[in-house]
């Protein structure tokens, strides 16, 4: 058929989609912000998580652990899990805080053990046990510390240590290479090695100045790596003569977000393109770059009010819970593991089918069973025959229900594995949403795998919230 004049052009596939949980409407943003790291510029987790690893390795090497042969394995953890500071566990858990998958180190707790840990135990971010893993730069420091967990329990460790204790030097060796510098000298010697290129970043940016908006950039990244990184990923996209300096009409570096968005800090303008500073004595302004400040002052000084400035960044925490929480800036989290996540329940979308199918089927067997049960007992109670055919009715639903078991269980482990063999899925936990989920549909107004699917959406998107389904929508037991 041809297109008609009305039909517009192709939205990407599933897994490059914008997702929404409360509607923004774009026409009504004035200014983006973004965030640099895992933002704007994609990483190749795998090398730089492995540089980060190696390098915190060799620090607590040469503090006398045994860590030479601990090797670093990217599939280990995914984002979103949560390490259990008092058992030296690391946990997947639901959205009401259900721990549903359990690591004790590096092996799996099996179920029943599990339930006995944690039966009493809800995850509650505002207790200092857990430590939620909220961005992709807390990847090697989880896997590193459940390494360690087993070497300090096969007592290769200084014996009474806590596992809590373990924590803060495993954690401290991975700040320690992240401040030091040198990581981050390499990568900005060699971007092209540690990023991912994005050639529809240029005009997606493009696109937002064309509709008028004006581009923020707010990075805690200091202005060196910054200025290296951003030309990186942008200079060689825009027209001649033009750098990413152009196309951003405010930049702020050394953020410190999340005290960006909590707190009063004061700013420093960079006057030169070497970072030279002097204190800020007149208002921020458009075209300005910045050493510090806070969000509070930027909204003041460029006359911006909290519904007019959307917010865009990977980290739970300091990206867009604070910024929601505070200062209520529309948001939207970027999440590049989506992709694969969204890719892996496509290609499962007929087998989820069949269990949904053999699950009901399920549902309907037991029903019955329960059914005939009952009436078993009240026939009891009052002297009366038991049903006719009871005994046959009753094996032939347990022969029935032990066959649906059957074809259940292997789908259902399949269904556990999609996109991590050890995890799952990142956004479920069992058939209910994940904490990840939960953290993320509270603080996130839309999610998406990377900055340039907005192209397909244009600068005027109406994004609009989906019709959330309710355990009430479905039909109830037993009904037809
Ligand atoms: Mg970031």
């Amino acid at each position: 058929m041809p297109a008609s004049p009305d039909d517009p052009p192709a939205l990407p596939p599933p897994e490059r989609r914008i997702f929404v949980n409360r509607t923004l409407n774009l026409r009504s943003i004035r200014a983006v912000g973004f965030d640099m790291d895992y933002t704007l510029v994609h990483y190749r987790v795998e090398i730089w998580e492995r540089h980060a690893y190696e390098r915190a390795r060799a620090t607590l090497e040469r503090r006398g652990w045994p860590v030479g042969d601990l090797a670093f394995d990217a599939e280990f953890v995914i984002l979103g899990l949560i390490i259990d500071l008092e058992l030296g566990n690391l946990v997947k858990a639901s959205r009401f805080g259900y721990v549903t998958r359990a690591f004790h180190g590096t092996s799996l707790i099996d179920f029943e053990h599990q339930r006995e840990l944690y039966s009493r135990t809800l995850v509650d971010l505002s207790e200092p046990r857990w430590v939620f893993l909220n961005t992709l730069f807390s990847l090697s420091e989880a896997l590193l510390f459940a390494q360690c967990v087993d070497l300090l329990d096969r007592g290769l460790l200084q014996p009474g240590t806590s596992y809590s204790e373990l924590y803060k030097v495993v954690r401290g060796a991975v700040d320690r290479t992240h401040a030091e510098g040198a990581l981050k000298a390499e990568i900005a010697a060699n971007p092209e090695r540690f990023v991912v290129p994005d050639p529809e970043l240029a005009p997606t940016l493009r696109d937002l100045r064309h509709a008028g908006k004006k581009l923020m950039l707010v990075t805690n990244s200091e202005w060196s790596y910054t200025r290296a990184m951003m030309s990186h990923v942008l200079d060689a996209a825009l027209p001649s003569g033009t750098s990413w300096r152009q196309l951003f009409d405010l930049c702020v570096v050394s953020a410190r977000k999340p005290d960006f968005f909590l707190g009063q800090s004061p700013a420093f303008e960079i006057v030169s393109d070497d970072g030279l500073l002097r204190p800020k004595t007149e208002p921020m302004r458009w075209e300005k770059a910045y050493v510090g400040g806070n969000a509070r002052e930027l909204e003041r000084d460029l006359d911006l009010s909290a519904e007019e400035i959307l917010y865009v960044g990977d980290h739970l925490y300091s990206d867009v819970h604070v910024s929601k929480d505070l200062l209520r800036w529309r948001t939207a989290l970027i999440v590049r593991g989506l992709e694969r996540e969204v890719a892996a329940v496509e290609s499962f979308r007929e087998k989820q089918m069949e269990l949904s199918v053999a699950m009901a089927e399920k549902e309907r067997l037991e029903h019955a069973q329960c059914a005939l049960r009952i009436a078993l007992l009240r026939a009891e109670a009052t002297g009366a025959a038991p049903e006719e055919n009871f005994h046959a009715k009753q094996s032939g639903l347990r022969a029935r229900l032990a066959e649906l078991d059957q074809r259940i269980a292997p789908l259902a482990s399949e269904a556990g594995e999609l996109a991590n063999s050890r995890w799952g899925l990142m956004m479920r936990s069992g058939i209910d949403k994940s904490y990840l989920a939960r953290q993320l549909e509270r603080y996130a107004d839309a999610y998406t795998s990377r900055v340039s699917n907005l192209l397909a959406y244009t600068p005027f998107v109406y994004l609009r919230a989906p019709r959330v389904s309710l355990p009430h929508d479905e039909n109830p037991v037993g009904s037809e």
